[in-house]
């Protein structure tokens, strides 16, 4: 049996992950979310410094944004649409048969006005460039919204639905680079406060296709993309569970989004996959949370 299976065997033993049958999509024990309530806690302590806009949006988005991010260029694989049914009697009676017989129900469903969400920031950029152009100073966000990825595995690390935490800086090149390089540094300090090991390195995310080759390269190249890596099911290959990422002009440019003297904003943005540094907490300090190091325990619940 391999490492990741029996991490993840372990978490449904202890009842902490609950198995619905489709690998990635779990239900959560009140232990888990516990963990993930507390260290959302810490993070919004180690952000605190600067004030931001808390903004919640639900785990569905407009699927016209959806569209416009380009996000089906880059990664089709991974996206979720939202489809129901909007057929008449007749249509039901259909349906229902279609059903009965075993036969594929899905293909007659129409796509609605909602795609999943499969990044916390994707539903903020056209909401803030619909306001005008940023304030002096620019704009910071604190997000949280659970994302879809179609992304089936058996790593309890790669799951289907999972919470992102982030931060959004939008401004000037300099301004989004100075909070990324800010995260980068507190996000090493907020881990090594619950005791993780740390790993910092440049990475890309996985575009689509041969000409997604390039585009992977070009993102290493410029390094747009780093990656806090903490072991979670292997030491060898650890998992991403932080990262940073500098868009440049993509999103300004995309959404018609500027600064007060009217320039063309960057963005920047510091995601936390919560269920995955609860995995490493898990992981790493046991499956009981009364048992973990007393530091851990302060750093966590006070
Ligand atoms: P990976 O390289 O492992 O696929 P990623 O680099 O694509 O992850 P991002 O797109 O940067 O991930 O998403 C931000 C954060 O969300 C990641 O740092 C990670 O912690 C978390 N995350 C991404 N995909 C998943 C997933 N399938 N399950 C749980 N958490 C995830
Ligand atoms: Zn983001
Ligand atoms: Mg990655």
């Amino acid at each position: 049996m391999d490492m990741q299976t029996s991490l993840l065997d372990r978490l449904f033993d202890a009842g902490l992950l609950i198995d619905t049958g489709v690998d990635g999509l779990y239900g959560r024990s009140s232990a888990f979310e516990d963990v993930i309530q507390r260290f959302e806690g810490l993070i919004s302590a180690f952000g605190s410094s600067s004030p931001s806009e808390v903004i919640r949006f639900p785990p569905g988005m407009n699927r016209s944004h959806f569209e416009g991010s380009g996000y089906m260029k880059s990664f089709p694989q991974l996206a979720g649409t939202v489809h129901s049914f909007c057929g008449c009697e007749l249509d039901h009676v259909n349906l229902l048969q279609c059903m009965a017989e075993g036969n594929d129900w899905t293909k007659d469903q129409k796509a609605t006005d909602i795609v999943l969400t499969p990044a916390a920031c994707y539903p903020l950029y056209p909401t803030i460039a619909k306001r005008g152009p940023l304030p002096a100073g620019g704009g910071l966000f604190d997000l949280q919204s659970y994302c879809f990825r179609h992304e089936p595995s058996k790593d309890p690390a790669r799951m289907q639905l999972f919470r992102m935490r982030e931060y959004v800086r939008m401004g000037t090149p300099e301004e989004v680079m100075a909070f990324r390089q800010q995260w980068m540094e507190r996000g090493q300090e907020l881990i090594a406060a619950v005791q993780l090991p740390v790993e910092i390195d440049v990475a890309n995310d996985p575009f689509f296709g041969r000409a997604g080759k390039m585009l992977a390269n070009n993102q290493r190249d410029q390094a747009l993309k780093f990656e806090l890596l903490i072991p979670v099911t292997s030491t060898a290959k650890k998992t991403a569970c932080l990262s940073f990422n500098y868009h440049q002009d993509h999103f300004g440019k995309t959404w018609g989004l500027t600064t007060s003297d009217g320039a063309v904003a960057h963005t920047a943005c510091v995601g936390f996959g919560l269920e995955r540094i609860a995995l490493a907490l898990f992981a790493h300090h046991g499956l009981d949370t009364a048992d973990w190091p007393a530091p851990v325990r302060k750093a966590l619940w006070g």
